[in-house]
């Protein structure tokens, strides 16, 4: 959907908080901060209309939104979000890890759900405006990040089915821990009979929709006991696909790894993209390629294939220990994280957090 010509970049009205947390409360949150559960002081919204474009760009208090019962979103789910994460980096300073590839990623998602796009630079200010205002809102704890949580939705009222002529863009922040503290068993991974995405659909774009189909694969690995879901291919069902929101990798005794490849029903990751540069540097072969869950299977039963991790932005990378099916269970490995999983893993962390040199212009600095 075309987006009209923004004459000059947007700026930003501040309305500061009447009430920020208490600085007691707040230091308790940021002490041990969990995932998604707190929220900083404020957010950022940015309004569309079809006729205006983008326009009233500000920073508030975080808050509920007033939002019209017949807001399309709310029946027809025109909504797609973001996930990165702000960094306070060695020398005290913060950094954004690749926000422009979020943008990017974000126009994409919108195209395919009919929205109309965001110029990237306002997009990536938006994320920059918010951090600034609640910079004190970083974790105190080791491993802990500030996650940036941007979404776009379709707020006109109106219950006809067609592209919503309103929109809203927010972003909201909320500290992080450590997802998986380092060292953290490997998971066990469910394999759905349920698919995630199919050929000429939304499996590309992150929207929440996907998310919502696939809660019940979800719930139904956590009743079996597993930690994560993985799908496979809609079609023929033996490919390697992904899980419900990382990225998978495996790889082989050889020194070669193989993620499956991108082609509309996988989630470009931002993390997978990184890690196959920062593996071909190291020497590495990685070949984007499909892999058959006979083939895995064959493979870490022979010894071929040593290790397998799942990688996105909120984990970044994670060991897979065990894989099981309704067919049949299999081990990689030892079960426990591989050496070349904990490597990546921590050339990554060392990158996001300013440790090893930025040789990729990954690192968005903001102070
Ligand atoms: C967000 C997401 C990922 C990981 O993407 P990153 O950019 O690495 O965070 C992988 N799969 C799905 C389905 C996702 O939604």
């Amino acid at each position: 959907m075309a987006t009209p010509a923004t004459a000059a970049p947007l700026a930003f009205a501040h309305q500061a908080h009447p009430a920020p947390m208490a600085a007691e409360a707040r230091a308790q949150i940021l002490a041990n901060p969990g995932f998604g559960t707190a929220f900083s002081d404020h957010m950022v919204s940015v309004s569309y209309d079809e006729s205006k474009g983008w326009h009233s760009a500000e920073v508030l208090p975080y808050g509920p939104i007033p939002l019209d019962p017949a807001a399309a979103v709310l029946h027809y789910a025109q909504e797609i979000f973001e996930g990165l994460k702000a960094y306070r980096l060695a020398d005290g300073g913060i950094a954004l890890f690749r926000p422009e590839a979020n943008a990017a990623r974000f126009n994409a998602s919108a195209t395919r759900l009919a929205m109309p796009t965001l110029p990237e630079g306002l997009f990536v200010a938006a994320v920059e405006e918010l951090v600034k205002a609640d910079q004190d809102w970083f974790p105190t704890v080791e491993g802990g990040s500030l996650y940036l949580r941007p979404f776009m939705f379709a707020s006109e009222a109106f219950l006809g089915v067609r592209p919503s002529k309103q929109y809203r863009f927010l972003v909201i922040a909320s500290p992080a821990g450590n997802y998986f503290k380092s060292g953290a068993p490997a998971v066990s991974l469910w394999v759905s009979d349920y698919s995630r995405a199919a050929p000429g659909g939304t499996g590309a774009a992150k929207c929440g929709g996907n998310y919502a189909a696939s809660l019940v694969p979800t719930a139904e690995a956590f009743a079996r006991g597993h930690d994560q879901v993985l799908f496979l291919d809609a079609v023929e069902r033996q490919w390697i696909e992904e899980l419900g929101g990382m990225n998978l990798f495996f790889v082989f005794a050889d020194g070669t790894m193989v993620t499956p490849p991108l082609g509309g029903t996988i989630l470009p990751g931002i993390t997978r993209e990184s890690l196959i540069r920062l593996a071909r540097e190291e020497g590495l072969t990685v070949r984007e390629e499909r892999y058959s869950l006979a083939q895995w299977q064959a493979d870490a039963v022979s010894g071929k294939l040593t290790e397998t991790f799942a990688c996105g932005t909120a984990a970044v990378v994670t060991p897979v220990g065990k894989v099981t099916s309704s067919a049949d269970s299999f081990t990689i490995g030892s079960g426990g994280p591989g050496q070349l999983t904990q490597k990546l893993r921590q050339r990554l962390v060392a990158i996001q957090r300013g440790e090893a040199a930025d040789t990729h212009g990954w690192v968005h600095r903001i102070a």
